[in-house]
């Protein structure tokens, strides 16, 4: 059994230990201590990562209560080593986690709501509360959760005998009453939990929820909190600086210059396609060969080359139009009222190498030929 020092201690940065055993693996070296403030994977938390002496730490694992560390390097039994842990990930872990713990107490305090999933990813973290929230209700939270980030609440850990845990009220996704370990945000929260956290709330820093989605019937809220969240900050910072220089826009009114632009481009988009569809239409050359009538023109979208061939629809057995591409090939439309068309698609693809298709009554796609070429294979 591993002696845990980040049980009672969150904050031990670097520790002597002695060697228990080393034993070779096809990643490396398991290393088991006689004490760590390694934090194994656990409780949605990732493992720590470090050094023992000159060796990385690259996992570090518990079962059964043995902490196992897979190293770079090997060790001799009863070596005695010095560990160091990488605090700069730890401490930002620790600032996330505890957040996750307040967010989740203030969400069950004022809306009954258990917290269903906890996931932290390399700089957030997912929380799943089991019922709706509203925009409002998530703002709210948010505030009350800064709130008693400024109010430096006191953070302790105990771990109650099971029959001191019945008489205390503690959010815990299992039913468990032996050795429970409870982390207590004073006036906030109390939550089974095998992590270590920040001790006060102040070194939270700031809660901030970035994202959520209705989720399996409750939510899934994305949160950051500390350095992670001063970092978020920072870039988005920078992105808004870009932008006011983009549009020449004071701080205030990024949003409003962007919806202003945005509305500008869609109206100038409209008129576009709007210009394309009548310029595709005064540039088309009608010739009927037989009892097909054949188009050409040319930067015509399949849209517009539809509504001209719908046009000429009552004219002619076969409509066929083709519109020049910039890179030399055509488009086509086929179309009949009456007729199959597909034998005619069918040939047309396999003497240009085209591609396309359709219904028996209408096709369009691809091909690769010149307009004599076409016209003669409609003659032929
Ligand atoms: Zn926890």
């Amino acid at each position: 059994m591993t002696v845990k020092l980040y049980e009672n201690d969150s904050y031990i940065k670097e520790f002597d230990a002695t060697v228990i055993s080393c034993e070779k693996c096809e990643k490396g070296y398991l290393v088991v201590l006689d004490k760590t403030a390694f934090f194994p994977e656990g409780g949605g938390q990732q493992a720590d990562k470090g050094t023992i002496n000159d060796a990385n730490v690259l996992d570090v694992q518990i079962k059964d209560e043995v902490v196992t560390h897979l190293t770079d390097k090997e060790f001799n039994a009863y070596d005695t080593v010095c560990c160091k842990i990488d605090w700069e990930t730890r401490f930002a872990r620790m600032q996330n986690h505890t957040g996750e713990h307040l967010i989740s107490g203030i969400i069950h305090s004022l809306f009954g709501y258990d917290n269903l999933g906890f996931h932290m990813s390399e700089k957030t973290f997912t929380l799943d509360p089991s019922g709706i929230l509203s925009d409002e209700d998530i703002k709210k939270v948010e505030l009350i959760a800064n709130k008693a980030i400024y109010e430096n609440r006191n953070i302790t850990v105990s771990f109650p005998t099971s029959d001191e845990i019945d008489s205390i009220d503690y959010r815990s996704k299992l039913d468990l009453k032996d050795g429970v370990r409870l982390v207590n945000i004073e006036n906030y929260d109390t939550c089974a939990c095998c992590a270590p956290h920040v001790s006060r709330t102040g070194e939270i820093g700031i809660v901030k929820i970035i994202d959520y989605i209705q989720y399996k019937g409750g939510m899934r809220l994305t949160a950051v909190c500390g350095i992670n969240a001063f970092l978020d900050y920072s870039t988005l910072h920078d992105e808004n600086k870009e932008l006011m220089h983009l549009l020449s826009s004071s701080r205030d009114k990024v949003n409003e210059f962007v919806k202003r632009d945005h509305d500008v481009i869609g109206a100038q988009k409209a008129q576009i396609n709007m210009l394309k569809s009548q310029l595709a239409s005064s540039n088309l050359d009608v010739v009927t060969v037989g009892t097909t009538r054949l188009g050409f023109t040319k930067d015509a979208s399949f849209d517009d080359m539809r509504a001209l061939v719908n046009d000429e629809l009552d004219n002619a057995e076969k409509i066929a139009f083709f519109s020049e591409n910039e890179d030399g090939s055509y488009s086509y439309v086929v179309a009949s009222k009456n007729q199959d068309i597909r034998d005619l698609v069918k040939a047309l693809n396999e003497k240009f190498s085209g591609k396309g298709g359709g219904r028996p009554n209408y096709a369009q796609g691809k091909i690769n030929a010149e307009k004599d070429s076409i016209i003669k294979f409609f003659e032929a």
